[in-house]
């Protein structure tokens, strides 16, 4: 029989003004996400003990944070120069 691991998670959900080059369109983009950790022995601190539910809404909730300032560009505009660091954007159209 599978164990199925206690998830924790955390829905985000950002509507924020296009970021692209140039200082994008100004259209409002709308995102959501899940954050989201299980509490299981493999799942360890930077202290090696395995991360408590507690730790991790910490973690999911400092994610999601991050998550919600980091701009985000319309289809349109899309295109940053490749040096900035924003590549981890979902592929929303
Ligand atoms: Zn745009």
């Amino acid at each position: 029989m599978r164990h199925v691991f206690d998830k924790v998670s955390l829905k985000g959900r950002k509507t924020v003004k296009c970021g692209g080059v140039g200082g994008g369109c100004g259209r409002r983009l709308t995102r959501s996400r899940e954050f989201w950790q299980t509490v299981n022995p493999m799942n360890r601190d930077g202290s090696g003990l395995p991360k408590t539910r507690e730790t991790i809404r910490a973690e999911i909730q400092a994610e999601r944070d991050a998550w919600a300032k980091q701009e985000e560009y319309c289809g349109t505009c899309d295109a940053k120069p490749p040096w900035d660091e924003h590549s981890t954007r979902q592929g929303a159209r």
